[in-house]
């Protein structure tokens, strides 16, 4: 409802709810981040009540659980947690234990009511570092925008303009007769003039040869050219069909063929590069040791029983 994050403790006493606390957190905060927020706190209650011989904690987070049972971790909270709860277990017994979210468990209810009521509080109770996934798009939003404020005031790469307009991250993958299109450096005789590789920039219909007279006015394509859709004034419609591309490519090679004859001797070199940007990234999977699942005894027992969530409210 208001894309805040929050998080909460709730606690358990001999099945009789003695303590909860619900905090709001920085709208950055990733729900994850919420839940180990919640985590700390709560083994922050535990250290705080030192005749608890025997704490179980319940969380619905198998992320959270799962990076606490990983032998290795770059993240620095999740040592921070590993070292509180060495220390807790010097003196006392502990164990977390999983939860199934939104099962009726009293508990876990319990837990995100208090933690959706902080979501509602009019400030932050606790502000935690934005997380590496919202730095990332944050930066990838600002390298767009200064790529696009570049792409329109450059003198380069004008007919690639013609057809996007819009920069984008999504690679575009063509073949190397369609990067001619794209790029105007092809085996158009306007492409062939500029480099002196013919003595003028025209196609046998007399009219000047560039890749856009192909693809709006040349009568030796002009049958594929009726297979096309798209708005001959608007360059970009050309690459929102699919169907288009064989088309393209086609027309690529019936205009270069007729130049076959006058610059053959050049065109077994002729290649246009073809650059792609890729963004990778490298998911490493851990194997996945877990914590036994205990036997959920809700709110009963003599142990203190606490639940820990993190919640965005949507
Ligand atoms: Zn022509």
């Amino acid at each position: 409802m208001n894309g805040h994050v929050g998080c909460s403790v709730i606690v358990y006493y001999h099945g009789q709810l003695i303590h909860s606390e619900g905090y709001r957190l920085n709208d950055e905060a990733s729900v994850y981040q919420a839940e180990l927020s919640g985590l700390t706190l709560a083994l922050r209650f535990v250290q705080s009540i030192l005749h608890w011989d025997s704490v179980r904690v319940y969380t619905d987070s198998l992320s959270l659980l799962t990076a606490l049972a990983a032998a290795h971790t770059t993240d620095p909270a999740i040592w921070r947690l590993k070292d509180t709860l060495r220390a807790i277990k010097q003196h006392r017994v502990i164990s977390l234990h999983w939860v199934k979210a939104h099962e009726g468990t009293e508990g876990n209810e319990m837990a995100d009511i208090v933690a959706k009521q902080a979501t509602t509080k009019d400030s932050t109770d606790l502000v935690l570092l934005r997380p590496f996934n919202h730095i990332n798009s944050v930066l990838k939003a600002e390298l767009v925008r200064q790529w696009q404020d570049r792409w329109i005031l450059t003198l380069n790469g004008r007919t690639t303009a013609e057809f996007f307009p819009q920069v984008s991250l999504q690679p575009h993958l063509y073949n190397r007769r369609i990067m001619q299109i794209l790029t105007g450096h092809g085996r158009f005789p306007s492409y062939f003039c500029r480099f002196s590789i013919m003595d003028h920039d025209q196609c046998e219909c007399g009219q000047r040869g560039d890749v856009f007279h192909y693809l709006r006015t040349c009568p030796r394509t002009g049958d594929l050219r009726s297979q096309l859709v798209f708005d001959p004034m608007y360059p970009p419609s050309l690459f929102e069909h699919t169907a288009n591309i064989p088309i393209l490519d086609l027309i690529v090679l019936r205009q270069a063929s007729g130049l076959q004859a006058l610059v053959g001797r050049l065109l077994a070199v002729w290649s246009v590069p073809l650059a792609v940007l890729a963004l990778g990234s490298s998911i490493v999977h851990s194997p996945h040791p877990f914590l036994p699942m205990s036997s959920l005894t809700k709110t009963g027992g003599e142990d203190p029983v606490m639940y820990v969530i993190g919640r965005q409210a949507q």
